[in-house]
């Protein structure tokens, strides 16, 4: 109970529902439960291009010749590549951030890795940027700074519009909130 209140959103109470949901379940799922994690904690890697989470070395997001490599989204977290995802209708790539800029947290642009954002926008012929952080202050400050560094690179750069509430992450969205984000995206001046 103790270790399952750690999760995201799991309460004391929750964690004891789900102890006893476990201890009383039929059949071996405790057992699948068990291996699934750890077989998920030691297979799982960040993506050597995009960061994102994969089995492989490379995702099969940057290795599938169907995406438009020339349209390249940025994302503070692999959730949101998910939400993304499923919306269905981004046909690019990712950069993911695995954070958002923080001072009083101590996290800077070397702890998001910019420079790997940099040095994959110089080499891949990147036709546009659209900076997907969340529409809280972070999220925020990241998108400013990251306008920043890019503008000097001359690609097109966008962020998405936010009928998602300010303050809000982007991986709750719904699926339509988020088509009319991407759709509304705006170039920065
Ligand atoms: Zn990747």
């Amino acid at each position: 109970m103790e270790l399952l209140s750690k999760l995201p959103g799991i309460g004391p109470k929750s964690a004891e529902r789900i102890a006893f949901y476990i201890l009383r379940s039929q059949g071996d799922y405790a057992g699948s439960l068990t291996s699934a994690i750890s077989e998920a904690k030691s297979t799982i890697k960040p993506c050597r291009t995009c960061r994102n989470i994969s089995e492989r070395d490379i995702c099969e997001i940057c290795s599938s010749p169907d995406r438009d490599g020339s349209l390249l989204c940025v994302v503070e977290h692999p959730n949101d590549i998910i939400a993304i995802e499923k919306m269905g209708r981004f046909s690019g790539r990712y950069f993911c951030l695995m954070g958002a800029l923080s001072p009083l947290d101590g996290i800077g642009p070397d702890d998001l890795k910019v420079n790997d954002l940099i040095n994959l926008i110089k080499e891949k012929k990147i036709r546009e940027i659209i900076i997907a952080t969340d529409s809280d202050q972070e999220g925020d400050t990241t998108a400013l700074y990251l306008s920043r560094v890019i503008k000097p690179l001359g690609v097109r750069l966008t962020r998405i519009a936010f009928g998602i509430p300010v303050g809000s992450n982007i991986e709750y969205a719904d699926q339509a909130t988020l088509v009319k984000a991407f759709e509304g995206r705006r170039q920065f001046s």
